[in-house]
């Protein structure tokens, strides 16, 4: 068991990499995001509110996806957990490290990757999901081979993120660096810290990973 947090702001290429250890090494990968956006599909109470946030950029309450987290822990087996834009505040660090300490697990690593903020507005302008299997395309730097149809899973159901705009993404680097940046320096301090360049092509962020993956794996 390996568990790992990807940090970095968004378009850093987190959902990219998550998928691919999924991929290679059957881990679980743990968005917070997406379950967000599962929730505010369900209709419920919870889903409207966390809508609204979402939409203007902004943190859903630490309350909803500790719960929203500690439930999926709960209901998932793999080899080892992948926490995707989670934790983004340091509330959310210290619920992360009680649960995985009552399960009786440990954190291997948690790899900054660090990406500059204009190639930021370019990933996240150019962002573009499979609605049916969720794997991540981008208009320049990972177009589909066919136009408009999903290399994984064959479906036409392409979709953009509302929140994938400029006026948003400039909230939400904000609150990255006013809340979620604070945990680098946690997380060094506490001796898990590795830093990655996110800017190099997806196969070689790959490699890195990788890298400080198998080197956990043994330690
Ligand atoms: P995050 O989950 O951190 O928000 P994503 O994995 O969704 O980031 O990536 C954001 C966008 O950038 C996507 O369109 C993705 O295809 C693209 N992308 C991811 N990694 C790289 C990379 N290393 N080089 C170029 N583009 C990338
Ligand atoms: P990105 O691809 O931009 O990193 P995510 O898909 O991780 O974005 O998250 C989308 C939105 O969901 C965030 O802007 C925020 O509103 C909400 N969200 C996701 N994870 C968390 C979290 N751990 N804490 C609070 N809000 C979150
Ligand atoms: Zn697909």
């Amino acid at each position: 068991m390996t568990n790992i947090i990807l940090l970095g702001p968004p378009g850093a290429g987190k959902g990219t990499q998550a998928r691919k250890l999924v991929e290679e090494r059957g881990m679980v990968q743990l968005s917070t995001g997406d379950m967000l956006r599962e929730a505010r599909t369900s209709g419920t109470a919870m889903g409207r509110k966390v809508a609204a946030v979402m939409d203007g950029g902004g943190l859903v309450t630490d309350e909803i996806v500790i719960g929203l987290i500690e439930e999926k822990m709960k209901g998932s087996r793999g080899a080892g957990f992948i926490f995707d834009g989670f934790p983004r505040t340091l509330a959310q660090a210290d619920a992360l490290g009680a649960m995985l300490k009552r399960s009786g697990q440990r954190l291997d690593a948690v790899i900054e990757m660090r990406v500059d903020d204009e190639a930021l507005v370019r990933r996240i302008s150019g962002r573009f999901t499979c609605g049916n299997c969720g794997e991540v395309y981008h208009d320049q730097t990972r177009p589909t081979k066919k136009p408009g149809t999903c290399d994984v899973c064959g479906s036409t159901d392409m979709q953009r993120r509302a929140d994938d705009n400029a006026e948003s993404l400039k909230v939400r680097l904000m609150e990255y660096y006013k809340k979620t940046s604070p945990l680098i320096g946690y997380y060094y301090a506490l001796g898990d810290l590795f830093t990655i360049d996110g800017l190099a092509e997806i196969g070689d962020v790959a490699k890195s990973l990788a890298g400080i993956v198998d080197q956990q794996a043994v330690s």
